[in-house]
């Protein structure tokens, strides 16, 4: 990575982290997740607005942590919102792959293009994974709740 893309990475992520967007819980929310990540303290509070079609039509991210988990949430809002149930898991898998040294996963904004080079960080990758872990929480547990919904219809 040359020094020019480093710097403009940088910016990318300090902006996130001073301007988190979607940073509002969602009242009421369809879905809710904790995630913590002890290694560095980041506390991340997730809430999701569902809607029938199965699309997150809302995400709300609030992130008490370092810079890289209050960017990364902030990014992946932001890339999300909108989005199918099954596109949000793809690409949660393929951030996870990114994470661990695979292709780097590219968006609309070109924003998680910039959390690419937290891999070179070994310590830093459980921050940026934490958001996109509580959120994969969410939908898990959206997803059972919704089959518990349905086998008790079928009684
Ligand atoms: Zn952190």
């Amino acid at each position: 990575m040359n020094d020019a893309l480093k710097e403009l990475y940088q910016d990318v992520i300090i902006d996130h982290y001073n301007h988190p967007r979607c940073n509002e819980p969602i009242v009421p929310a369809t879905s809710e997740a904790d995630g913590v990540n002890p290694l560095c303290g980041d506390e991340v509070s997730l809430t999701l607005k569902i809607q029938e079609s199965m699309v997150v039509s809302e995400i709300g991210v609030c992130t008490q942590g370092c810079s890289i988990c209050t960017a990364s949430g902030s990014i992946m809002a932001e890339e999300l919102e909108g989005k199918s149930i099954s596109d949000i898991k793809s690409s949660i898998d393929a951030f996870k792959g990114m994470m661990a040294g695979g292709d780097v996963l590219s968006s609309t904004s070109g924003d998680i293009e910039a959390l690419s080079g937290v891999k070179l960080f070994p310590v830093r990758i459980k921050c940026a994974l934490l958001p996109w872990m509580t959120l994969q929480q969410a939908i898990d547990q959206y997803e059972g709740v919704s089959k518990e919904n349905h086998i008790s219809t079928e009684e």
